[in-house]
């Protein structure tokens, strides 16, 4: 794989007045340098000094293996094999699989933080996947917020099914969208998205005290015009569906006509979510269905979990997401896209080890 040019990074040093500034033209190139797994380069801050690898700030920073086959470990990982699997596949050691597989997972969350910023969505839908960590009596939920539009996974939260999932989730979406304000919201009829709504959606706003003294009331919220929330709530008789009851919960019935207008929709439904559901499942060896792959740390399974997400947004192409090319090349007609692509934070599928040498700016660490 071609290396990026010197001009391509940025000073780490977070005391530097050029830190994190791109095309400043003062990083320069120290030295070449050899390793055991290759040539590396040792690049200088001209504003401040400081000496740093061309591979600090990126998952491969300190990696004891060749870069590829590190990616080919995330890319087996990212395709529901387990750990074990792996290890056997990539002639590499369990424990250096799961060790490489976290660090990239925490990388990947980094890169979606950094990235999944001021997202412009005019609806999403959320859902709960279950799931076990530690032992199987250990329930672990792991609940997704996703565009339907570019199928892009805004957000995802894990742990116990109660409100602080719900409200993990929910702020977290918020954070990452351009105007909370014009989102319908599809969920399914568990009850924290309905009481939430209004907080993370809403407008506040202070009511009038009655009288002079006293407290003044608590916060209430005001649902914009711009914005709603509709919940398809589904009747199990054992394991099968036996009735689906929809139930605008707040926000006008004009406004979710017209969302569902523009995403082609009869009736409202969580389809995107639920399909993603099952890919998701197929990528994560920890989701897997009837398997014992499951992750014995709470820190694992977050990490797998960040890192599949981050693949499954940037690096895999999504079928429904291709576009007509004007002019076929050779036998091929469609473009295809990855969400990422889709929602406008990405202009090409990025490789395993582009999303694993992606530069994210750190706080201090050790240099
Ligand atoms: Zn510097």
């Amino acid at each position: 794989m071609e290396s990026p040019s010197v001009d391509d990074f940025r000073c780490l040093n977070l005391a530097c007045p050029a830190y994190g500034e791109l095309g400043l033209g003062n990083i320069r190139l120290r030295k070449w340098y050899d390793t055991r797994f290759g040539r590396r380069r040792l690049l200088r801050c001209a504003t401040c000094g400081r000496e740093f690898s061309e591979l600090k700030g990126t998952a491969l920073w300190n990696t004891r293996l060749p870069h590829e086959r590190a990616a080919d470990i995330m890319e087996h990982v990212t395709r529901g094999n387990s750990f074990k699997e792996t290890a056997e596949l990539t002639h590499t050691h369990r424990t250096t699989v799961s060790r490489l597989v976290c660090i990239a997972g925490e990388h990947a969350q980094r890169v979606h933080d950094h990235h999944a910023q001021d997202l412009r969505v005019t609806s999403l839908q959320a859902d709960e996947r279950h799931g076990f960590v530690g032992r199987k009596d250990q329930p672990c939920w792991e609940a997704t917020v996703i565009d339907p539009r570019s199928k892009f996974v805004v957000q995802n939260a894990l742990g116990a099914r109660t409100t602080d999932l719900a409200v993990r989730l929910l702020f977290g979406t918020r954070s990452r969208l351009h105007d909370p304000h014009g989102v319908v919201l599809f969920t399914d009829g568990w009850l924290p998205y309905d009481s939430l709504f209004p907080q993370v959606f809403g407008r506040p706003y202070q009511p009038k005290r009655q009288g002079s003294r006293g407290r003044l009331p608590r916060l209430h919220y005001r649902i914009p015009r711009t914005s709603g929330h509709v919940r398809i709530i589904k009747t199990y008789h054992g394991k099968r569906v036996t009735d689906i009851r929809v139930e605008r919960a707040a926000g006008s019935q004009r406004r979710i006509d017209q969302e569902l207008e523009t995403l082609g929709y009869n009736i409202p439904n969580t389809s995107a979510v639920e399909r993603h559901n099952g890919t998701a499942r197929r990528m994560n060896p920890h989701q897997v269905r009837k398997s014992l792959a499951f992750a014995r740390l709470p820190h694992v399974r977050q990490t797998v979990s960040d890192l599949v997400n981050a693949v499954y947004n940037y690096c895999r192409v999504h079928r429904s997401l291709r576009v007509k090319l004007d002019e076929p090349v050779g036998r091929r007609q469609y473009a295809q896209r990855t969400p990422a692509m889709a929602i406008g934070i990405a202009d090409a599928v990025w490789s395993m080890l582009h999303l694993l040498r992606t530069v994210v700016l750190l706080t201090p660490c050790r240099s």
